[in-house]
């Protein structure tokens, strides 16, 4: 009788070419040549950007499959990895784990904890052999940890989709062959029910990578049916080997965590409410720095260069504003630093300068002669209101993001953030 059966596989790619989800790509046309089919979506999960050990974008692949012959399929997903997955370059530690059934609360609650914070191998492989999985590893096998937290993720809240054309292996490392016209037509035809097309500010298309692997482009969009439709209007001058459209948790902000800065910790993504301490200053390279405080302590904030207008947005701040920040905390030296991935301005503090009045009898400006009064020289007038005037604030209350070329697959971007409903 035939069974439902999750199938994760994680680190294949290596920097110098190969991709997780060609594997996975590859594997779902092998299990469907075997007589077998898929049962949903696949799924394109990304697990925590800051994790040192990534090798691009940290994704992991895992595959919803009806099938009876557990070793059948056990044996196709060993024969794929062998086949795909850059085994002989140092730091490609593939993994793959097969599960017969549904994950249970650990590993869902295992899916959390590697898209927000880091695992290590022995953590994985005691769950997974807990939940009577079975583990396939190569080299150091670091693959289990996103093997496992894919089949575990959660995306019943939130999910977003993204269509991905692989290359035929001739094409591979060569200059992918898309009509950047096209891009632009297909974005302004689609946006913001398909989103990161192309990057208004940089002018750049976003949704074909620069690096050597077998990944012609993905398009990512809130339904099924828009990426397709997305796709199909590009023009496109190389044979496209398949393309396959995932389910991700890409542009959903699984990373972020809300917390106190005194709690802050390396290598995690947060979300704090605090109060500018500092007014934020650009640096020689470009970069905006400020300090953020809460009742629990004080961290420096960074937009680096890369964010482009975002900074422009930040240097604007003054101390005593609310905000909101989202974003990775990294180790500095001895502080950690908060690299903004998006900011909530709640509310501007009132800026204003104090100089002496204009005479209120003949309008001459007026002399100070103490604290509390001033004189006219002209008519002797005399007068103990200042002039205040308010200085206007450059940047309104709101959020703002750093462009699409800056931002993290996994930050949900604000035109999805808007009140439109999605399945
Ligand atoms: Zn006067």
């Amino acid at each position: 009788m035939e069974k439902r059966v999750w199938i994760g596989i994680d680190d294949t790619d290596s920097r110098r070419g190969g991709c997780t989800t060609y594997v996975g790509a590859v594997l779902i046309r092998r299990i469907e040549d075997a007589g077998y089919g898929l049962d949903g979506y696949p799924r394109l999960i990304r697990l925590n950007p800051n994790c040192p050990y990534k090798t691009r974008g940290n994704a992991a692949v895992a595959l919803p499959v009806r099938a009876d012959k557990i070793e059948l399929l056990e044996d196709l997903v060993f024969k794929v990895i062998e086949e795909y997955a850059d085994l002989d370059i140092e730091g490609t530690d593939p993994g793959a784990i097969i599960l017969v059934g549904e994950p249970s609360e650990e590993i869902r609650k295992y899916y959390w904890h590697v898209v927000r914070d880091l695992s290590t191998i022995e953590e994985a492989e005691k769950i997974a052999l807990n939940n009577e999985t079975r583990l396939l590893r190569w080299n150091k096998g670091r693959g289990v940890i996103g093997a496992l937290a894919a089949i575990g993720a959660d995306l019943t809240m939130e999910k977003t989709y993204e269509l991905i054309a692989h290359r035929k292996k001739e094409y591979w490392g060569t200059v992918r062959l898309v009509d950047p016209k096209s891009v632009w037509l297909m974005n302004e035809k689609t946006y913001p029910l398909t989103f990161d097309n192309v990057d208004e500010e940089t002018g750049e298309i976003r949704i074909t990578p620069h690096t050597p692997c077998p990944v012609l482009l993905g398009i990512r969009g809130v339904t099924p049916s828009i990426v397709e439709e997305a796709y199909k209007m590009l023009r496109i001058y190389e044979p496209v080997e398949f393309y396959t459209i995932f389910e991700t948790n890409q542009g959903t902000d699984a990373h972020l965590q809300p917390m106190k800065i005194a709690d802050v910790r390396e290598n995690i993504s947060v979300i704090i409410d605090g109060i500018v301490k500092t007014k934020p200053r650009f640096t020689m390279g470009g970069h905006v720095f400020f300090t953020l405080e809460d009742e629990t302590g004080e961290i420096t904030c960074a937009a680096y260069e890369p964010t482009k207008s975002f900074r422009h947005v930040i240097v604007e701040l003054e101390p005593g504003d609310r905000i909101t920040v989202y974003g990775a905390v990294k180790r500095k030296t001895q502080a950690f630093t908060l690299n903004l991935e998006k900011i909530h301005v709640k509310s501007l503090v009132e800026l204003s300068i104090v100089r002496q009045p204009r005479c209120p009898v003949c309008r001459k400006r007026m002399e100070k002669i103490n604290e509390q009064g001033y004189v006219c020289k002209a008519c002797k007038t005399l007068s103990s209101s200042q002039e205040v005037i308010m200085i206007r604030r450059k940047i309104s209350p709101g959020i703002y993001e750093v462009p699409a070329s800056a931002r993290r697959h996994l930050s949900k971007p604000l035109a999805l953030s808007s009140n439109y409903q999605h399945c």
